[in-house]
């Protein structure tokens, strides 16, 4: 009778939105201890909007923003389409990039008018020592804001806040986890006052910030060897070594095709509470297996 069964739950998980990539891991989620969410694109919406620039002297607050919307057109991280957005629908115009890059887990590169121009995180500007107003920049992070910062040429022009949308369903699947006795963790590379206010608004209360993608990969590997069984949900492409070290690999719907093509489950609705409807399905199939 097995397969039947397993065949039948095959349809409803389709019904319900999950997509089973790995069945054997599927399995596994009756018993997960915790599960690992990435913020970005996960627990928020990914959506973000721009809600202040602050340009240093000698550039206007139109000119930051243009210069990061021309290098951003190559990337598709969240913060790229918010910048991106928020430049047309202000009608500004968007030059062209040439040798764009990726900084992994930090930001992005290009060149611009033959200027080199970066947009990059915090923890890149504090590692090459470029000096910017912190007094500003922790009231805009502790509003929640992601800040980035526009280099021209190696030297600040700017910096630029945005906001995401904490996805409703959330909060109610942190809630739901925890009624079962299953820790919720964040996992972001975002800053880590950013970080933290997502993850009150939650009621998250493990958190990891700043962590760049090989370390997120490690961060899972540290929480399995306490002896727990750990499924990892994510979005993005600097979650996929996550999503392959845990013990389940869950993909948002809407993020990348490298996180899709990593994961064991994917959250078709891109609604976090599906990882609960998840465990629920997995122990009522499994369940009537001897
Ligand atoms: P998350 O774990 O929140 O999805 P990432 O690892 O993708 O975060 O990115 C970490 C940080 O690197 C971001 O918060 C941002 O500061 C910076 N970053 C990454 N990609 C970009 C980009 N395309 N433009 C600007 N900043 C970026
Ligand atoms: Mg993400």
């Amino acid at each position: 009778a097995a397969p039947l069964v397993v065949a039948v739950s095959t349809s409803i998980s389709a019904k319900q939105g999950l997509l089973i990539r790995n069945r054997a891991d599927f399995e596994g989620a009756r018993n997960l201890d915790a599960v690992v969410f990435d913020k970005t694109g996960t627990l928020t919406k990914g959506e973000f909007g721009v809600t202040d620039i602050v340009p240093e002297s000698g550039y206007t607050k139109d000119h930051v923003l243009e210069l990061a919307a021309a290098i951003e057109q190559n990337s598709e991280h969240p913060i790229a389409a918010g910048i991106v957005s928020t430049a047309k629908e202000k009608g500004l115009p968007i030059g062209r990039v040439s040798e764009f890059g990726s900084i992994s887990g930090k930001g992005i590169q290009g060149w611009v008018d033959g200027q080199k121009v970066n947009v990059v995180s915090p923890g890149y500007v504090n590692s090459q020592k470029l000096g910017f107003n912190r007094d500003v920049f922790n009231q805009l992070s502790e509003q929640g804001k992601t800040v980035v910062f526009v280099l021209v040429e190696d030297k600040l022009a700017g910096m630029i806040a945005l906001a995401d949308l904490v996805r409703d369903t959330a909060k109610e699947a942190v809630a739901a986890l925890k009624a079962k006795g299953i820790h919720s963790i964040m996992l972001t590379g975002d800053n880590k006052k950013v970080a933290d206010w997502v993850a009150a608004q939650l009621g998250i209360e493990e958190v990891y910030a700043e962590v760049l993608p090989d370390d997120k990969a490690n961060q899972i590997s540290k929480i399995k060897a306490k002896g727990w069984k750990v499924a990892m949900t994510g979005d993005g492409v600097n979650d996929a070594p996550a999503l392959a070290t845990a013990d389940l690999g869950i993909a948002i719907g809407a993020g990348t095709d490298v996180a899709m093509e990593t994961a064991d489950v994917v959250l078709v609705k891109s609604n976090p509470n599906d990882v609960v409807a998840l465990i629920d399905l997995s122990k009522k199939t499994y369940r009537k297996l001897v």
